[in-house]
């Protein structure tokens, strides 16, 4: 542990701003709940706008800008850059910069600007509570690309401005139309800026902390369905910190990720454009390896392993290898339905083949999941 001496010195700004609006938040919304009816309008208001803060961080900051998982038209970007300030999370261009470096090296407490080895409250508030990145902060080279994006410059050059209009110019106004100023600044200011605060820094503490971890146990990163609910689909980090480029986190349809389902719903607006998916086959390749080496270790430990040992090899390779063969000739049916050839004769053969394909991967897929089950009891 660093003696308190050597510990950087602490950002009064951050401290003073992340205290002063969790106490009025805390504080003042029960005092004025107490004291005046509750305006349905007003709560309308501040779940919009807290929808907006968080998703201009999520699709926008994240998916958009630090990954560039797909492509925004300049009305999206416009829209994304406003909604940065208004969540008052530094410029896109400095968000992007930790992001990239937090993937490069994830866990790494001496490079990773929020490393979830150095405990919870570091990984949620307490790295912007001090000056631990003194030395690189004006340090923007993992980011040349998103220097030519005019929008981000812009955003960078008069952030300040521009968060404090969304942050006191939204509520003002929202406040003069509904003649209630002091209740839009309370909620659509203070209540909705700690909200969209926390919620987000739930994806560098508890999304590295409560989960599974399907694809990888080579860093922190946790699948949680609970905390996608608190982060606009962002609990999935598990599956994010392996296929980082992948436009969706939740990638079943059932799975909460409402910024995935944004991004593709301005796709068919023509809003955006190129969206990145990870290959099905490498998806499922990856979490099948995953419970292969689990099962392993499990295994290893148990006497008389040999026999169960190589049947795990076994089951496991031929899983790999069918699943290699499924998505090959699916590759070919899809190209065939593409070209409205999949019913022509000549194609029934391959028909037969793929329709027997698909059936083995079935079937071994079912013996694998029987032999997990085994071992999981
Ligand atoms: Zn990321
Ligand atoms: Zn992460």
């Amino acid at each position: 542990m660093i003696p308190q001496q050597q510990k950087p010195p602490i950002i009064w700004l951050n401290v003073a701003l992340f205290t002063l609006t969790f106490l009025i938040a805390i504080i003042g919304v029960p005092l004025y709940l107490y004291f005046y009816n509750l305006d349905l309008t007003l709560v309308v208001m501040t779940i919009v706008a807290f929808c907006c803060c968080g998703m201009s961080i999520t699709a926008g900051y994240h998916r958009l800008w630090a990954h560039q998982s797909y492509q925004a038209n300049r009305f999206l970007r416009m829209m994304f850059a406003l909604g940065g300030a208004f969540a008052l999370q530094n410029s896109i261009l400095h968000w992007c910069a930790d992001h990239r470096i937090h993937h490069r090296y994830v866990d790494n407490n001496n490079k990773d600007p929020y490393s979830a080895k150095k405990g919870f409250f570091y990984s949620h508030i307490g790295w912007m509570l001090r000056q631990y990145q003194a030395s690189r902060y004006h340090d923007y080279s993992n980011c040349i690309d998103l220097q030519q994006d005019p929008i981000v410059v812009w955003q960078h050059k008069y952030y300040l401005l521009l968060a404090a209009i969304m942050n006191i110019g939204v509520p003002v106004v929202v406040g003069l139309l509904l003649g209630n100023l002091w209740g839009a600044l309370l909620f659509v200011g203070v209540l909705r800026l700690v909200l969209s605060h926390h919620t987000t820094f739930f994806i560098n503490s508890l999304a590295h902390k409560w989960g599974s971890q399907p694809y990888t146990d080579r860093n922190s990163a946790r699948d949680n369905g609970i905390i996608a609910w608190l982060t606009f689909g962002e609990g999935y980090h598990n599956y994010h910190h392996i296929f980082e480029n992948d436009y969706r986190n939740g990638i079943c349809w059932w799975q909460f990720d409402p910024t995935k389902w944004l991004i593709k719903s301005c796709s068919w607006l023509g809003w955006t454009t190129n969206l990145k998916v990870t290959p099905a086959d490498r998806i499922e390749k990856t979490r099948t390896k995953m419970e292969f080496m689990r099962l392993q270790n499990k295994l290893k430990s148990l006497p008389n392993n040999s026999a169960r040992l190589q049947q795990l090899q076994f089951e496991y390779e031929s899983l790999m290898s069918k699943i290699s063969d499924y998505y090959q000739v699916n590759k070919r049916l899809i190209d065939l339905k593409q070209k409205k050839l999949a019913n022509n004769y000549e194609n029934f053969e391959f028909m037969q083949q793929y329709e027997l394909i698909r059936q083995k991967l079935n079937q071994q897929r079912r013996e694998w999941k029987y032999l997990l089950q085994q071992y999981t009891v």
